[in-house]
């Protein structure tokens, strides 16, 4: 069964590595996919399963932002990081979470490999290594991320999940090519690289 043309090797991506529409106001740095990663990841020949985006499932595109209020980025990060803890946002993030388990389970249950799961760092719901609470950047998993990699292991599946920031092209390069080992057999070297940006990558 399967024997055709498929990979059958499949990553997990944060919402926003292949949509940068869905970034909170101000914090889109591409016009659609960041461009590099997601070279890299489709010439990999790796499936992409792009998971949903907590922020937007929750507090929708505007993240529910105040009409006239003065923001910045750290402070609009803030809030939604805030929010993102309220009951309601909690359960539905373990739905999500719950939903892509439930993909994984058909992906293994069927010889297919999880190479691993790509997030935000920086961010207060996708982030890996550091996410963003208390008005700063700190080494903690964002709420998302923590659900989904608890509920994994609650569950015996262990998944690699490595952070990337939109604005770190050659770290972000580093880590895609370390999850995906010799899944990438035609990965995107030499490729143009953007850089440079603020310090934080938020929603
Ligand atoms: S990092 Fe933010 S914008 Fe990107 S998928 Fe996660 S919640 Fe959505």
């Amino acid at each position: 069964m399967f024997d055709d043309q498929r990979s059958k090797k499949i990553i997990l991506i944060a919402h926003c590595i292949l949509n940068q529409n869905v970034k909170i106001d101000r914090c889109a740095r591409y016009p659609g996919a960041i461009q590099e990663l997601a070279d890299l990841l489709v010439d990999s020949g790796v499936g992409l399963l792009q998971m949903p985006c907590p922020e937007l499932k929750c507090l929708g595109l505007d993240r529910q932002i105040g009409k006239g209020l003065k923001t910045t980025i750290e402070s609009e990060d803030t809030r939604v990081a805030q929010r993102m803890t309220e009951a309601s946002s909690i359960a539905r993030c373990h739905g999500l979470a719950n939903d892509l388990i439930n993909q994984i389970r058909e992906y293994h249950k069927n010889g297919f490999e999880i190479m691993g799961v790509i997030g935000i760092n920086g961010s207060p719901i996708c982030g890996v290594e550091t996410t963003w609470t208390g008005d700063q950047e700190k080494a903690a998993q964002g709420v998302f991320i923590r659900i989904l990699d608890e509920e994994c292991r609650r569950r015996g599946i262990v998944l690699r999940f490595r952070g990337i920031k939109g604005y770190e092209i050659p770290q972000a390069i580093a880590a895609a090519k370390d999850l995906l080992g010799n899944g990438a057999r035609r990965c995107g070297e030499g490729k143009g690289i953007a850089n440079g940006g603020s310090a934080s990558d938020p929603g």
